[in-house]
């Protein structure tokens, strides 16, 4: 298995250098050749736990890893750091609707299920290619992934992390879980701007030749957490082979039967696993893509046009705040039949104008998804009655989700036993999850609501938002976009 680019055919690389390198050169994606099919009977896929999922998932896509360093990386990410033995319970409430509890790691969001084995993938990574420098990773965050890289990658030898956030753009939790991070080789910086703001000037940090000699002669080398990294993308398949057995163990459906799946999107990560799950053979009726008030990819599926100028809007699920969504780049590969001409010019369409069109032969192969989006009526009105009518409390991210599910099922009459991805823990976004419980809006702090939310859901306060109250803030820099050059080059002195 070799691993190409989205936008320059005549790159070939192995899976180790595909995660150690992030991205290719030319502003591309890294892409698999193919993707290899599951081969094994429903039946035996059911009897597997998550680590042995892993395995047999990631080892058809790493297979320059060794199966000795594959199943160290898995068994040293998803071990008691989830405080579910789990690691992706699913959640039914009801018959045919099963959460899928994404947010059982160490920063409760489901960027943990990637970033806890990313570290270990990619030290690994760095051992096979004979790299010595140190591997910077510089990540770009709409909230969740920084704090998750920072804890997956926090005091791993080798390794540093550098994480820009929109200084006003995400939750006053996630700003101190990033802000009192402890880790030695970590440096957190608040950005004045939106996190395509931020994105954007971490790309360019990465394209920067210059930049990129100059922190070589100092032993550094930049690599991505972001989600566009190979090495995030394919464990996330995992958990969706996961649920489909556990779908199965669970007698929820017969072995083979299709199920849909329900994803929160915001940069098309979390979705395009779940695409590659079912090209790897899980019956997957639809994939029905949820966004939030930001519906640039629900006008995507439904025009065939992606058209990012519009205003930004600031919701309450703001790790889906996004209009510029990158993975989508590797579908827009696939649907134009790996074409890379095709697939860069309509890149350099979407940097240059800031829209394209793709065209009716390539919006033929969309019929896998759906799509629709939430309003932030529509979103605290699912958490509200999911709670009133089951007692289940979810997220703002996971209700955008719900919400499109509730949606699709009313449009289409399609009741498919449905799967949904429950990406935080409501105790992540305790302000939004508590006045829609109400049914107003709360002013009060959200660090002294967890005793209420913990109350109305039965479940323990976790250890990732207990003690932040009395954290020490270590990272109090903030920087323009423009800034982010001269904030990396003062860290790697
Ligand atoms: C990152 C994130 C999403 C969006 O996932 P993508 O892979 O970017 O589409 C949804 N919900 C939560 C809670 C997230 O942190």
């Amino acid at each position: 298995m070799h691993f190409k680019s989205t936008r320059d055919s005549s790159v070939y690389v192995t899976a180790s250098e595909a995660v150690l390198k992030g991205m290719p050169d030319d502003g591309g994606l890294f892409i698999p050749e193919m993707i290899p099919a599951l081969q094994i009977s429903f039946e035996d896929l059911s009897r597997m736990s998550y680590r042995e999922t892993a395995f047999f998932v990631m080892k058809k896509f790493l297979d320059d890893y060794t199966d000795e360093e594959l199943r160290y990386c898995i068994d040293s990410a998803y071990d008691t750091k989830f405080d579910d033995p789990e690691i992706a319970p699913l959640h039914f409430t009801d018959e045919k609707t099963g959460y899928l509890e994404l947010f059982h790691g160490k920063t409760i969001a489901f960027k943990d299920m990637a970033l806890s084995i990313l570290p270990y993938l990619m030290k690994c990574a760095a051992d096979k290619n004979g790299v010595s420098e140190k591997i910077i990773i510089l990540t770009a965050t709409s909230g969740d992934t920084g704090k998750a890289a920072l804890a997956g990658f926090a005091d791993v030898p080798g390794t540093g992390i550098i994480v820009f956030y929109p200084k006003d753009g995400v939750s006053p939790v996630q700003k101190l879980q990033m802000i009192t991070e402890k880790g030695k080789n970590t440096l957190v910086a608040g950005v004045a701007g939106n996190f395509d703001d931020c994105q954007t000037g971490v790309k360019k940090l990465f394209s920067d030749e210059v930049l990129r000699e100059k922190i070589l002669k100092k032993g550094y080398r930049f690599s991505s957490a972001n989600s566009i990294n190979v090495g995030r993308l394919i464990p996330q398949i995992v958990y969706y082979v996961y649920a489909y057995g556990r779908m199965i163990r669970e007698h929820r459906i017969n072995p083979g039967d299709k199920i849909n799946i329900t994803v929160p999107t915001g940069n098309f990560g979390n979705i395009l696993a779940a695409y590659y799950a079912k090209k790897m053979g899980i019956p997957v009726n639809k994939l029905i893509c949820a966004s939030n008030s930001n519906k640039v990819l629900f006008d995507f599926f439904r025009t065939g046009e992606y058209d990012r100028k519009r205003d930004f809007i600031i919701t309450s699920s703001p790790s889906m705040d996004i209009l510029i969504s990158s993975n989508l780049e590797r579908l827009i590969y696939h649907l134009s039949g790996e074409d890379c001409e095709k697939t860069r010019s309509l890149m350099n369409e979407l940097s240059k104008q800031g829209s394209y069109d793709i065209t009716e032969e390539m919006r033929k192969d969309l019929v896998s998804f759906a799509a629709f989006y939430a309003t932030e009526e529509d979103t605290f009105k699912k958490i509200r009655t999911l709670y009133e009518d089951t007692g289940y409390v979810i997220d703002t991210h996971t209700a955008v989700a719900g919400s499109a599910l509730d949606q699709y099922r009313k449009e289409t009459g399609d009741d498919t036993p449905a799967v949904i991805a429950a990406t935080a823990s409501p105790f992540k976004f305790t302000g939004s999850v508590i006045s829609a419980i109400r049914g107003e809006k709360t002013e009060e702090d959200e660090l002294s609501l967890f005793d209420e939310l913990s109350r109305l859901s039965g479940v323990k306060i976790p250890a990732a938002v207990k003690d932040l109250k009395s954290s020490e803030i270590i990272h109090k820099l903030e920087c323009t976009t423009d800034e982010m050059e001269g904030v990396v080059l003062g860290f790697l002195t």
